[in-house]
């Protein structure tokens, strides 16, 4: 088809740029969707059109019903740091006994910022009959997703970044298969019998964000440690990611407990920290790690004064994730799973070892009995 020139280009619709009919202008600056028209000021600085093509048609869904609104060519939702990304399955490897990795692609994903450590994201499954349909675009998202009724509500659960490749357009998410006792989850089931081709929508980090990341918890006090790692199955993706991140000076221990031998996986990093795996081969959850923690904190930490006051923590809390950009003690702990058993280490840090609580970021992944309500 015959591209236009740029001044045919203004007016044209999203539709017409999406199908590659015209070409939009080069040139960084802001664009207007009035009336279902594009328009645009002159260009002032040079920009891929690739760019600028996949940016109209990533926000054409944000910006269907928005007329007027601003936005900038060539780094769409600039002024949002999470987006949703339209993608599909391209493929499936399992990992070992408990671990799926699932392979996401999309154009979009070209705009899907590699921030690495613990980035969440949150991962939209398609509803049966509905498919991805009944899930609600644009600002207010969330807020308009749960006042749909239930049967309409695309189930919405929280995973990590494995790997972003933004220049191939993929994603990487490893899924822990929890044991079907009869009370699986949506994610759980979908991974179950997923197959390439499928769709489904992240809410992931957007590379034209220029603001701090967000979504990341891990925030240690100092580059090169020590750090203290410690989480179930469902934390391994993003320990294994941030241990591939951390400098080689940096120092600690990372300690995973997974269902069985078999999950121990590959990782490599670049750090002097020591990675342990913890199998449970059938004993309870956190009955390896919570020991594992105890005595990797007394190699880690200065012997506590028979006199030291110990603060006390709320045992009530689920997720407590530092702000302070330097945490101030000897160590930073880093502690997400099932939240029974994170508490039970987080106590054990702050009561007992006597740790700031400003450097222990614990988070409860999920929860024993409960489902993720978004
Ligand atoms: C920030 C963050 C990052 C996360 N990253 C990952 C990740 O990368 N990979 C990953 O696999 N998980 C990850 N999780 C955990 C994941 O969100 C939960 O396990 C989620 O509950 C799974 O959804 P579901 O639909 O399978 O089950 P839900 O509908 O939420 O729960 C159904 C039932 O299954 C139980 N259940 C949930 N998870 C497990 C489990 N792992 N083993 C056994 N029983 C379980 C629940 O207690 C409940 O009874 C993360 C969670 C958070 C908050």
């Amino acid at each position: 088809m015959p591209r236009t020139n740029t001044r045919q280009a203004a007016g044209a619709t999203l539709a017409d740029l999406a199908l590659g009919a015209v070409r939009p202008p080069t040139g960084q600056g802001y664009a207007s969707l009035v009336r279902g028209k594009l328009t645009w000021p002159q260009p002032s600085e040079p920009a891929r059109d690739r760019d600028v093509a996949a940016a109209l048609w990533r926000d054409s869904a944000l910006l269907t019903g928005l007329p007027g609104k601003r936005f900038r060519l060539g780094s769409p939702n600039m002024t949002e740091p999470f987006g949703m990304f339209e993608v599909e399955v391209s493929r499936t490897e399992r990992l070992s006994p408990s671990f799926l990795r699932v392979t996401f692609s999309g154009g979009d994903l070209a705009h899907f910022a590699d921030i690495g450590y613990d980035q969440r994201i949150k991962l939209i499954l398609p509803l049966p009959g509905h498919g991805l349909a009944p899930m609600p675009q644009g600002p207010g998202w969330y807020q308009r997703w749960r006042e749909l009724p239930g049967e309409l509500r695309n189930p919405i659960r929280t995973l990590t970044v494995r790997l972003a490749r933004p220049h191939l357009c993929e994603v990487d998410v490893d899924i822990a298969l929890h044991d079907d006792d009869g009370h699986s989850g949506p994610v759980a089931r979908w991974a179950a019998t997923v197959r390439p081709g499928a769709p489904a929508l992240l809410f992931g980090p957007n590379a034209g964000f220029d603001g701090p990341s967000a979504g990341m918890a891990f925030r240690p006090h100092a580059e090169n440690g020590p750090v203290l790692l410690a989480g179930d199955e469902t934390a391994v993706p993003a320990i294994a990611a941030t241990l591939e991140r951390l400098p080689a000076g940096c120092t600690g221990e990372a300690l995973m407990e997974v269902p069985y031998e078999a999950d121990a996986l590959d990782i490599e990093t670049p750090s002097q920290v020591k990675i342990t795996w913890l199998a449970r081969s059938g004993v309870p959850r956190g009955s390896l790690l919570h020991p594992a923690v105890v005595a990797a904190a007394d190699r880690l930490l200065p012997p506590l004064a028979a006199n030291d006051s110990v603060e006390d923590v709320d045992v009530d809390d689920l997720w407590e994730v530092p702000e302070d950009e330097r945490p101030p003690g000897p160590l930073y702990a880093w502690l997400a799973g099932e939240a029974g058993v994170i508490k039970g280490l987080r106590r054990h840090l702050v009561a007992d070892r006597g740790m700031d609580r400003r450097a222990v970021a614990f988070m409860g992944y999920w929860r024993e009995g409960r489902s993720e309500t978004g």
